[in-house]
């Protein structure tokens, strides 16, 4: 009898594994290890956060509001949208898959900058579409022009990362509304704002804004970077009437835990707070920005909680730098090295070994 195995989709074979930020290793003898490879927001869950979870495990036994409906309620509160344009999901990442699984399969194409965030390929690949990657612009831009150029018929869903990930780097309204106005009425474009909270450009606009007037619009967010949650995996996005139901429909039953849902109720109603650690690290972003451009370093302007070194050839060797330094960060090898704001004592490791690093150039 020959052995063989079971038959998996070759779709499969070309699709990347993620490769999640390295955590930080319990130094025994080593510099204390900061994690600044996923973004992560360095700050605990606040206090009412944490009871709503405990509370919420003392019905593990129980599974989930399917519904969400207090979630639901809570954005629909919150975010001044009809329910049915809401829809939530295990993370952005998870409602993004269900974008793609509601738009696209084998032989329609899913358009995105490149690089951007790297479960992109992953997901559309998953799903059987074409990846159609454009690249970013010498400055680390989406180069909106030459996205709206590479739009065919077979394109279903664009997504548009602002800020960008890993880059850090902003569209504007009037290039965003100017591509926007390019784009075929049935072609999906995802605006992902994972990080909108961090955004103090004005320039910039809010993707609910467009939204509203767009039916082929529709706005990713997230539970967890601002508010801190990433560990529960809850995100959600707004669309229009026929694009929600549809993410409704392709949304693993139950996929959102009640503690998740819980949390996030809790963490919408402490946003004072939680906006105010935003404002704290929007500040440590500033200063490690301008931090290193005093070192000389070209940094693209960012918008997020992370900053982007293009240093190519020595990316590897600068993240063994930082990781003998204390401090965790997200490498590209050939390309650059993401580095998450932290803690400000975490931001300023990072910032002397990126002065040491520099000097030796
Ligand atoms: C972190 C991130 C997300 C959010 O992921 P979750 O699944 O919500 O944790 C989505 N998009 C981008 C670009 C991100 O960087």
């Amino acid at each position: 009898m020959s052995e063989t195995s079971p038959k998996l989709r070759a779709e499969l074979d070309g699709i990347p594994t993620y490769k999640p930020g390295k955590p930080a290793a319990a130094g025994a003898d080593g510099p204390t290890a900061f994690k600044l490879s996923s973004n992560e927001n360095p700050y605990p869950p606040l206090p009412g956060v944490m009871e709503s979870a405990v509370a919420a495990a003392s019905a593990f036994n129980r599974y989930p509001d399917m519904a969400c409906t207090g979630l639901m309620n809570e954005l629909s509160d919150r975010f001044g949208v009809p329910l049915s344009h809401l829809a939530t999901g295990t993370g952005s990442v998870g409602v993004a898959q269900q974008l793609i699984q509601a738009t696209a399969g084998p032989g329609d194409e899913v358009m995105y900058a490149w690089r951007s965030f790297e479960a992109y390929p992953i997901i559309t690949r998953i799903s059987g579409a074409t990846p159609i990657q454009v690249p970013l612009t010498a400055g680390d831009v989406h180069d909106l022009d030459a996205m709206a150029d590479a739009v065919n018929d077979r394109t279903r869903l664009i997504f548009v990362c602002n800020p960008n990930n890993p880059t850090g780097t902003v569209v504007h309204r009037e290039e965003l509304e100017r591509f926007l106005d390019r784009v075929p009425s049935d072609v999906l474009v995802v605006l992902d704002e994972a990080y909108r909270e961090f955004i103090r450009d004005t320039d910039v606009p809010d993707g609910l804004e467009l939204y509203r007037s767009r039916p082929n619009v529709a706005v990713l967010r997230t539970f967890s970077k601002a508010y801190g949650l990433a560990g529960l995996r809850v995100g959600f996005a707004v669309a229009h009437e026929p694009v929600a139901a549809a993410l409704r429909k392709t949304a693993v039953p139950f996929g959102v835990s009640q503690l998740a849902q819980d949390a996030a109720v809790a963490s919408l109603r402490a946003e004072d707070e939680l906006l105010g650690r935003v404002g704290s690290l929007v500040s440590e972003r500033n200063r490690v920005y301008e931090g290193l451009l005093k070192q000389g370093w070209t940094v693209p302007p960012t918008q997020a909680n992370f900053v982007w070194l293009r240093l190519g050839e020595r990316t590897v060797d600068f993240a063994t730098a930082c990781e003998g330094a204390g401090v965790i960060v997200r490498p590209f090898p050939g390309e650059g090295v993401r580095v998450t704001v932290g803690e400000c004592e975490a931001n300023d490791v990072f910032l002397h070994t990126a002065e040491a690093f520099r000097a030796e150039m």
